[in-house]
Parts: structure tokens; sequence; C-alpha cells
């Protein structure tokens, strides 16, 4: 038995996740995602390391863009093979695909007119990584996959996908092998969810894998409860309802707004909060949320009892899905207090910026974030109490009350973790640490050391090991 395993992205450090299969002739990509971090985003207009047609499936865990995000590329470069998924990983990453070339686009050609304003040439092409053209042509070789059910990839190699918590339709993925009577399996974790989230369900345990690749984003802490996250948004409403202000919350359109939503839902139902209007003020969560509530089959039996008993988190009264800029506009003329649920998540862009501009001189309002904040974001510099910050192009002191919920990570922490791991009936051959920081995979692989005793090692970008 003879597998090549290829560690192209996402070792030690978090994005761009690909990892390559080699075995019986036939290769397998594991997730095209794009790098994120600022100092390695130029690995995304490298080119692929593997011709794109010499590649036979690709797999792909869920439809975060650090997953799916270089798909397009490889597309356009010449992949034709099978992108197999979840339905639903597939209608989200569809939205996902076209947002991301969509600003890849308006990127280029903000870029190319400032750079022809100021006579000089950045580092990279001003031209879109890809276009919304090269996005659509990916939509076709989606093939759906359901949960549990083994599907034939081709040459004695079969690949089942099982829920991983982490966002709608989010996937582990086990790779069966045959090779000369022999039978290996390796198992990809994705982003492993965690424990008790609202509306998906838990990770799967999983019994049995021969080799293993685990995610490590957060290998070396220990998050705070769900519960947490509940009690602190009632807290952050209610005094700002006292104080006569607004709630405005920079959030994610995928799995954290759908979340946001489902705990007011609850605070409201048990009366923990009082009955303010909320607006969902984003394009692309209104869609995700559609695709939300196209698959009841994936949800939670906590969610699922919600929707028994007519009490959907999704269409509670009060809550109103904003459409256009107009009416995006209006907002801004209702008195007494409000939620803004609004994009982007870390206040890069989007309609959240305008509600910020609205809210933040106001001591009465409240600005919520309730997810990751990156070095350099407008969203780093209110949460890190700068007192005045730049917002489409105007100085304004932050006067708002600032509030950090903890609690909301779709990533499961170390002991999280390590208690997937203990699923397993034996160690595996190896265990592989991936997507994570430097310093968090090496943490994490000394702690499952220490915890399980198991052969654990982490591989370096590029990185190859031979799976016997
Ligand atoms: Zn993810």
């Amino acid at each position: 038995m003879q597998i090549k395993l290829r560690f192209l992205g996402a070792a030690q450090n978090v994005t761009g996740s690909r990892h390559l299969l080699e075995v019986n002739g036939t290769r397998i990509l594991v997730d095209c995602g794009l790098y994120q971090e600022r100092d390695l985003k130029a690995r995304n207009w490298e080119s692929f390391d593997i011709p794109p047609e010499s590649i036979d499936a690709v797999l792909l865990t869920h439809a975060h863009l650090d997953h799916c995000g270089l798909l397009p590329k490889l597309v356009r470069e010449g992949f034709k093979g099978k992108i197999y998924c979840t339905a639903a990983t597939s209608e989200i990453a569809r939205i996902i695909l076209l947002d991301a070339a969509k600003l890849q686009e308006e990127d280029a050609e903000y870029k190319r007119k400032r750079h022809e304003r100021e006579g000089r040439k950045g580092p990279y092409p001003e031209v879109p990584l890809y276009t919304i053209a090269d996005a659509e042509e990916c939509f076709p070789l989606f093939s759906p996959v359901t949960y549990k059910k083994p599907v034939a990839i081709g040459n004695g190699i079969e690949a089942i996908f099982c829920d991983a918590g982490h966002v709608l339709g989010s996937s582990i993925i086990k790779v069966k092998v045959q090779q000369n009577g022999q039978e290996r399996s390796v198992l990809f974790s994705g982003d492993v969810g965690r424990p008790h989230k609202p509306i998906v369900r838990d990770p799967t345990l999983v019994d049995e894998a021969d080799y293993m690749l685990v995610e490590s984003t957060y290998g070396d802490r220990i998050h705070q409860g769900p519960e947490d996250a509940k009690n602190e948004i009632a807290e952050v409403v209610n005094s700002t309802k006292r104080a006569g202000g607004n709630i405005i919350v920079p959030s994610f359109a995928l799995e954290r707004s759908q979340e946001v939503l489902f705990y007011v839902n609850e605070l409201l139902l048990e009366d923990k909060m009082p009955h303010i209007m909320v607006f969902l003020d984003s394009p692309m969560a209104r869609s995700i949320t559609k695709v939300f509530q196209y698959h009841p089959e994936l949800f939670d039996k906590e969610m699922t009892e919600h929707l028994r008993r007519h009490e959907s988190p999704f269409s509670f009264p009060g809550l109103k899905m904003v459409e256009t800029t107009k009416e995006s506009k209006a907002i801004n003329l209702i008195k007494g207090t409000i939620m803004v649920i609004a994009g982007s998540g870390m206040c890069t862009g989007g309609r959240v910026k305008h509600h910020l501009v609205n809210n933040i001189t106001r001591p009465e309002s409240t600005i919520m974030f309730v997810g990751y904040q990156a070095v350099g974001t407008l969203g780093r510099r209110i949460v890190n109490g700068e007192k005045q910050v730049r917002i489409l192009g105007q100085e304004y002191p932050v006067k708002a009350r600032v509030a950090k919920v903890n609690g909301f990570s779709s990533h499961a922490d170390k002991d999280e973790l390590i208690q997937w791991l203990s699923g397993l009936k034996r160690p595996p051959k190896k265990l592989f640490v991936v997507h994570g920081e430097a310093e968090s995979a090496l943490h994490f692989a000394d702690y499952v050391r220490q915890k399980l005793g198991w052969d654990v090692d982490v591989p370096g970008y590029q990185d190859e090991a031979i799976l016997t």
C-alpha cells in the first residue's frame, strides 16, 4: 500500500486549506481554499503545485472561503472533475464564491485606478484573482453527497462525508482506499465544530481511521461555553434598551448571523429581553439564511423542536430581513431601541459601516461584536478601544459602548478536539495537525502526545508524507 499525501496549504497556518492524496494513479484534492493571512496572500497568485487538469476530483469539507475560495481559479486553469460536497455546502459556496469574485473584480478595478493616479505599479497584477464568470464555471461541477453514504471516486477509492458540526453542511471526510487486497483510510477533519452549538448538530464521532488530519485553529485555547453568549446578548440588549440606544452587530453572513438570531429568538421566547425590532441587514446573510431554511434535515434537536412549535429563529415577530439599500437607510429613521445585524463581520465593508456612522458617536448605543476581529480591520480598532476611528472617509469619536460577546466560536477548542479525537477505538498510525498557526499546532500536537500517547506530526507547507 502506498498513498502519497501532500500538504499544500493550512500547514502551520490557518487559511488556504489544500491537501492532495495520490493513490492508484488517482489524484484527489481535499479543499481548495483561499489564503487570507496578509503575508501569505501572494500564494493565491502562484500557479498550483500540480496541473489542475491532472486532478481527478475535489472533496470539499465546507463553504468557508479558506476551504473553497480558490476553486474558481482551479477550474479556470483546467480542472474538469467533480467537486463532491453536501448540497448545503454547494448552495452556500455559490453565494460565497460569487460575492468573493465580485469583491476581487472591484478590488482590481480600485487598485488599477489608484496606481494609475499615483503613477506606480503594485506587487500584484491589477486583474481580479478570478471573476464572477470564473466562479460560475465551478457550479456545474458540484456533485452533492449525503452524509454517511459512501461515494465511489473510482480506482478503488471511496469517500464518506459526516457532519462536522462547524457550519451548515460542513463535513468530516473519510477516504477509503483499496490496493492489492488491502484497505486504508485517511480521515480529514475539515473544521471541527463544538458540542452544544445552536442550530447545527454536534460533530460526528469517528471510530476508526488509519491516518488522520486534524485542524488546530484553537489548539492552544479553551473557549467559553455557548450559553455564555446567550446571557451576554441578554445583558447588552437590556442595558442598551434602558439607555435608549441601538445595538449594532457586525456579523459574518454564514452561521454567526443565524446563531445571533437563534439566541435572540430564545431570549424573546423566555421573556429575557424586550420585544425590540431586529433587522438582518446583509443581502448575503439573507441568502444564506434561506439555504438554512431549505435544509431542516441538518438541524439539531433544539432547532427542530423550535420549528415543530412554529418558533423559527428566522421568522419571529419583530424580525425584518432587509432587502434594498433604501430600506437599509430607512432603519436610521426609527426612534427607540432596535438591533441591526449587518455585514461585514470585521467592519471592512458592507452596510454595517453606515450603521456605525449613525451610532458610534451615541453613548446610549452599543456596538456588539460576536466574532473574531483580525489585526488591521476597523472592527479590531474599535474592539481595541481606539477613541477615534475613520469610517467611510470621515473621523468619528467612539462614544458608543463596545461589547464583545465570547462563546461564539465555531471551532472546537483544545479540550473539545481531544474529546472528539478520543472517539477513535484505536490510535491512528499517525495524526497530522494542520489548520493552525505554528504555535497553536505545535502546542496541540504536544497535548495529544501527552493526553492520548499518539504518534503526531505537524507538517509544513509543501511537505509530503507516504502512508503505508
Ligand atoms: Zn470553517
